[in-house]
């Protein structure tokens, strides 16, 4: 078997300049030259995955088929590559250490001292190398959180070295992204900034082989010579990275800066063929000229900050190239929504999607949406505390039982119409405790989405911990809102739908985390549908 080549995507100067979307991006152009190719994030925080991280810290929590809660990054591999992702490519300080202090506390290292150099680092290099070692791929993209000279990456950056030194050049490379600012009072594009993180690196033994440079503005050729000369890196090695009006333009910018050809070129591997972009391009075409638009409205109370709800905004795209439709998404914080303000917030909109989320703040504002979308016939896509709302809100409505509610927001409740799975009730611990990954769902013939998804059995990713009660299924359902999907060994509900309304439908899952360039997801490609049409016939 040919040896796995690594590439270590490290980052400079500030944070947050998009080294996901660059790992992605190559990864996605390597790929469409037959490499098999995987990305991993190393991140450097204590926390032993983001589960625990409330979304205004850390933006959305992203959850893989076996389970793992992860950063959003990985929603950016899944979806460029149209690969699945796992635990084992999320990797943070906190897990290291906890498994580092298991493996302490058992014995296993002898009598020795633990200490970072060497103990911390050899777990860090496992991790790394657990990837490449399963044969499933020939490149492994490994992306280190955070920014070089920080404190806590220095055991990342040293397992870095170290990992170079071992695998030889030819078979490992880095890459570091910078940014170029441009003062406007000099008029000027600044070199200093990447000057001084590349030496930083070298501090730590580490050469950058490739600089992938983030500007606002076009990168001289006098400019590129230079970041050359002074950051010890070939001239082709200079890559640009200019603000594009969508990450999904990024693979494209990289492989005209060619950034995919002086990568294999440095780990020795064939770079004359062309990536074959043909799909990815196709979805560009359609993502860039809509016939038509809708209007859709993201209903939440996490709606300040964007990557909160990350990959819903995202799967609207694909959804949204894949009907030839412009979705524009109005963000409405539930906690706004009152009777009084409800018509002019919702009314307008061509469909209505209410988050997930946690806890008790804004659901009463989800519940009057819910209501709203169902009384207005205005298509509508609950997603797991978006469907359990629609639930509350038809028992309390439809059903007259007053205070039905979830034993989350109200222990105490007359009527707990979505409660705790039986399986959570012992359960203490907050992290990584949830019903969590992908489980199976067995749809009910003749259903809305049994003729959306054209399967009997699918399996979606979760992420909950309380669930629909089964003891109000026959009176709910009696009453008009029917469950359409099943876990078949369980029975929990996993779907709810509306049959007299144009479109309501309502799922415990998580459909977002599984949709991809390629493979957009047809819960969401049916929902954009169904605004289209409204849209049509309200006008
Ligand atoms: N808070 C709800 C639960 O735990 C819904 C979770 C979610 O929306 N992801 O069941």
């Amino acid at each position: 078997m040919a040896q796995t080549k690594y590439i270590f995507v490290t980052g400079g100067v500030t944070s947050s300049l998009g080294k996901g979307i660059i790992a992605a991006s190559l990864a996605k152009l390597l790929q469409a030259r037959g490499y098999k190719t995987t990305i991993q994030k190393l991140d450097p925080y204590i926390n032993v995955d983001p589960g625990t991280l409330n979304p205004y810290e850390h933006g959305e929590c992203y959850v893989t088929n076996d389970g793992a809660e992860t950063d959003l990054d990985l929603g950016h591999y899944e979806r460029f590559l149209n690969v699945s992702t796992s635990q084992a490519n999320n990797v943070t300080t906190g897990r290291i250490y906890q498994s580092v202090i298991e493996k302490e506390r058992r014995g296993e290292f002898l009598g020795k001292t633990v200490q970072v150099i060497p103990h911390i680092t050899n777990e860090i290099k496992e991790r790394v190398q657990v990837l490449g070692k399963s044969g499933d791929y020939d490149i492994v993209i490994t992306e280190i959180g955070g920014t070089v000279g920080d404190i806590e990456s220095l055991p990342y950056i040293e397992a870095v070295r170290q990992l170079l030194w071992e695998l030889g050049e030819d078979n490992a490379i880095v890459i570091h992204l910078t940014l170029i600012p441009f003062l406007s009072a000099a008029g000027e594009l600044k070199t200093k900034p990447t000057q001084h993180s590349v030496k930083t690196l070298m501090e730590s033994g580490i050469q950058a082989d490739i600089l992938v440079c983030r500007t606002e503005h076009e990168l001289s050729t006098d400019l590129r010579d230079k970041l050359a000369l002074f950051c010890n890196v070939k001239r082709e090695a200079v890559i640009q990275s200019i603000d594009a009006s969508t990450i999904y333009d990024v693979p494209n910018l990289m492989l005209k800066e060619g950034l995919d050809k002086v990568t294999l070129k440095k780990l020795r591997l064939p770079e004359d063929n062309q990536p074959d972009l043909t799909r990815w391009n196709q979805f560009l075409q359609r993502h860039k000229n809509p016939k038509n638009e809708v209007n859709i409205g993201l209903i939440g109370k996490y709606v300040e900050l964007q990557d909160s709800y990350k990959s819903i905004l995202e799967a609207f795209i694909h959804a949204g190239a894949a009907n030839e439709v412009k979705v524009n998404i109005t963000s409405v914080h539930s906690e706004y929504i009152d009777n009084r303000t409800i018509k002019e917030k919702i009314a307008h909109l061509d469909g209505i999607l209410v988050a997930p989320g946690f806890g008790e703040r804004g659901i009463e504002g989800k519940i009057a949406t819910v209501q709203y979308a169902r009384e207005h016939n205005i298509p509508f896509l609950g997603i797991c505390l978006g469907m359990q709302m629609a639930v509350i809100e038809f028992a309390r409505n439809v059903l007259g039982l007053e205070n039905a509610n979830s034993t989350e927001m109200n222990a105490k409740c007359d009527h707990p119409v979505i409660d705790l799975m039986e399986e959570q009730k012992d359960i203490t611990d907050k992290g990584g405790t949830m019903r969590l990954g992908a489980w199976k769902c067995e749809l009910k013939p003749g259903s809305v989405v049994s003729e959306i998804y054209s399967e009997k059995i699918i399996e979606e990713r979760h992420r909950h911990r309380y669930e629909f009660n089964n003891k109000y299924k026959e009176q709910i359902e009696a009453a008009g809102l029917v469950t359409t999907g099943f876990n078949p060994d369980t029975q929990l509900v996993e779907i709810v739908e509306l049959p007299s309304h144009r479109w309501f439908v309502g799922v415990q899952y998580h459909p977002e985390y599984k949709s991809t360039v390629a493979n957009p997801h047809p819960l969401f490609v049916a929902f954009v549908k169904a605004a289209l049409s409204y849209k049509k016939e309200k006008n």
